[in-house]
């Protein structure tokens, strides 16, 4: 019945017209109660579909902010990115969650998405804000061809991704702090924490999993801890109007799939590289690198076709910085 559900759903959001009971009986394969009895319970859940005899059914409106397995599905556009979605209203991380159903065989493109996170995860075991009703939280599976040290880009990609996304949902410009945090107005809104799994012989990505939070439906500063004020903000504080998170949810996995794609034919970041350097903060401005091994200042020069950061020291050395465990900031504050 779940399934038939999002499909009903699917189906109605993309009709121009009324679709007639008899057509989703004969598309689905269920008998017209089976139908009846979807439609009923969307209208429970807060949809507004107008039935008409003889012309059937007509989705009028979606509840406000409805995030759902069903309503998340009705609004792809992907052909492998979110087609196998595993939702829950609450999780611990979906980081783990993903690598599970990987484990066990999910397909490339798997996601797993939770209204709520109680222990959400950044990098270097930090954690990640993950309030219920306001924020976007998935994890998607790929099951990369490539060879383990390609995999760092991947991070990249997602990014490039998000900050696309929620610049064309939002209107809201969208800068990326290399190598993968999301910033509006010098603030983050999203943070990407990619884990990679190998073979047991060590030698090939049994899979990927990249996990996402981005900050939608916070209302004020208020909704973050002390720690993250003035570092931190939402979508909405930004623009001034509440987000559709399904809707942004799909347009991020839209833009990913093609990304991703356009990534897996040259196995480097040469088609993505112009748009991820147009978006990337401080370039050309003094960083400074927080590098476990010790830290130092430069400038920043973008990143070359394999997603390092170009950064040129004080005297005149070129450093290639890797997307692993460090962290850029601005000389002068976080961005
Ligand atoms: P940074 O350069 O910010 O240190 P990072 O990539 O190392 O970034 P992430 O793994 O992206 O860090 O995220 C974890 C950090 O993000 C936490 O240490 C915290 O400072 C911050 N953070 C946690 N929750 C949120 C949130 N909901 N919104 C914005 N920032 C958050």
């Amino acid at each position: 019945m779940r399934t038939d559900k999002s499909d009903i759903l699917t189906w109605l959001r993309n009709s121009e017209d009324y679709v007639s009971g008899q057509q989703l009986c004969e598309r689905f394969g269920v008998s017209r109660t089976a139908v009846w009895k979807v439609i009923n319970q969307l209208k429970e859940e807060g949809y507004t579909i107008e039935s008409v005899s003889r012309k059937g059914y007509r989705l009028v409106e979606s509840p406000a902010d409805a995030y759902s397995e069903s309503e998340i599905i009705s609004r792809l556009q992907t052909k492998w990115a979110g087609r196998t979605l595993h939702f829950f209203e609450s999780t611990g991380s979906t980081n783990p969650d993903a690598k599970r159903f990987a484990e066990e065989g999910a397909p490339h493109g798997t996601i797993v998405v939770a209204d709520r996170q109680t222990a959400g995860r950044g990098r270097r075991g930090r954690s990640w804000e993950s309030p219920a009703g306001k924020s976007i939280y998935f994890t998607i599976v790929v099951r990369p061809e490539f060879e383990p040290d390609k995999a760092s880009m991947i991070t990249l990609v997602v990014a490039l991704a998000v900050a696309e996304a929620v610049r064309e949902e939002t209107g809201l410009s969208t800068g990326i702090k290399w190598p993968n945090d999301v910033v509006v107005n010098g603030k983050k809104i999203c943070g990407i924490l990619t884990e990679m799994s190998m073979t047991p012989e060590m030698n090939e990505i049994q899979f990927l999993v990249a996990g996402v939070g981005v900050n939608v439906n916070q209302d004020s500063e208020e909704d973050f801890t002390p720690e993250l004020r003035g570092r931190a903000t939402s979508l909405k504080m930004e623009n001034g109007r509440q987000i559709d998170r399904a809707a942004l949810l799909a347009r991020i996995l839209r833009h990913f799939e093609e990304d991703y794609d356009l990534f897996e034919k040259t196995l480097d970041l040469s088609g993505l590289q112009e748009r991820y350097e147009a978006l990337l903060l401080g370039k050309d401005n003094r960083v400074r690198v927080l590098d476990p091994a010790g830290e130092y200042t430069g400038i920043s020069r973008g990143i070359n076709g394999m997603g390092e950061l170009i950064v040129e020291k004080e005297d005149g050395e070129t450093v290639l910085v890797y997307a692993g465990e460090v962290s850029v900031r601005g000389l002068y504050g976080y961005t």
